[in-house]
């Protein structure tokens, strides 16, 4: 395991390559990027959406998936706001919701001023496959991205709206493998393929252990069908810079507040993912698996937009990545039915020993940031 020389990113990050100055692919991106012409793009876009604005008669004239985070409210204000298109909300319902996600989400809606579809799929159905993912990929989320996905083409072509707009491209932001059409137009037509999807199939996963009559929102449209419909797919991250911190600002002048009680343990940051309860387990096994999770995510960001030194970025790795997101820790228990020493005996099935050894009796990295 090594680190990046700008940036404070691994090696274990699935997809990401260094070169031979020991520099990662995703501050070559950044690179790349502050050559693009932004301003050719936006107007790309905006020609775009003269083009589809009212074309679908009283309908909606876009879908943008919304959170109620601080991404998804930027991403529906400019949809709204500055492109002036008739912009439909789909949220995937939250099982655990935090206060501050129901405040966000409820204040989007009413001073943005946009619609909302609230997908909410069979509860027992999501805990099933959650708990089935947990315990056999150590990726509870897994079930949760692909209904996001389908749920949304699928209200796209229900409603049938011409456009959708997701946030950023992984690929492109991490420096993995970009499709074609995404590097030539921001096309997500593809999003189904990225880096999220690839540990497991997810016929292989359920093994016909979830009936298929329950799972419509888990499956995208037939690919065929919805370009029929020419519904297009875009990532807003390539018209627009993408930077988290940028979209705080945004958000919060339409009623986004950061998590009351500061920052998770393990997080840098207040206002990242604060929506719901059971993600941020989620993202600590990827620290079990490559090494790496919120804090050094958290920080790279800031790195890549100018806003913070290696230096200080190592010292806040090294502080807070050990801590582990003991917040939700009984709610995330009893919503996937497993008694804490069940918890601790997955953490270790997923605990990646090429990367870990204890010392002094507690896990650590072998290789440590510095
Ligand atoms: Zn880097």
């Amino acid at each position: 395991m090594r680190y990046c020389k700008r940036c404070v990113m691994p090696d274990t990050k699935p997809g990401i390559v260094f070169d031979n100055e020991g520099i990662c692919s995703a501050c070559q991106s950044v690179e790349k990027k502050k050559l693009i012409d932004w301003k050719v793009r936006a107007a790309k876009l905006a020609a775009f959406c003269d083009q589809i604005r009212g074309s679908n008669g009283n309908g909606y004239d876009c879908v943008v998936p919304v959170s109620g985070g601080k991404d998804s409210i930027y991403q529906a204000y400019m949809m709204s706001r500055v492109y002036k298109l008739k912009t439909l909300g789909v949220v995937l319902a939250p099982h655990l919701q935090t206060r501050e996600g129901i405040l966000n989400l409820n204040a989007m809606v009413t001073n943005l001023g946009i619609d909302l579809l609230k997908v909410s799929v069979r509860p027992s159905t999501l805990q099933k496959m959650r708990r089935i993912a947990l315990l056999e990929i150590g990726n509870p989320n897994y079930a949760e991205h692909r209904v996001v996905f389908a749920g949304v083409a699928r209200a796209a072509m229900f409603y049938g709206a011409p456009l959708v707009v997701w946030g950023e491209d992984i690929a492109v932001e991490f420096g993995g493998n970009v499709a074609k059409s995404a590097e030539d137009e921001g096309s997500a037509e593809d999003l189904i393929n990225n880096d999220l999807f690839r540990e497991t199939s997810f016929d292989d996963l359920l093994k016909g252990r979830i009936d298929e009559n329950e799972l419509f929102f888990y499956i995208s449209p037939d690919k065929e069908e919805y370009r029929q419909r020419r519904i297009k797919s875009i990532y807003l991250g390539y018209y627009h810079w993408w930077d988290g911190y940028k979209h705080l600002g945004v958000a919060k002048q339409f009623g986004f507040q950061p998590r009351q009680n500061g920052p998770l343990s393990g997080n840098v940051l207040d206002y990242d993912n604060i929506d719901e309860k059971l993600c941020e387990i989620h993202i600590w096994f990827k620290f079990l698996k490559f090494g790496f999770w919120r804090p050094t995510d958290q920080c790279c960001y800031h790195i890549w937009n100018g806003r913070m030194h290696r230096e200080e970025a190592v010292e806040l790795v090294r502080s807070k990545q050990y801590e582990f997101p003991h917040e939700y820790l009984n709610e995330f228990l009893e919503y996937h039915q497993v008694t804490e020493a069940e918890f601790r005996e997955c953490e270790e099935r997923w605990r990646n020993h090429d990367i870990w050894h204890k010392v002094n009796g507690q896990w650590r990295l072998k290789n440590e940031i510095c």
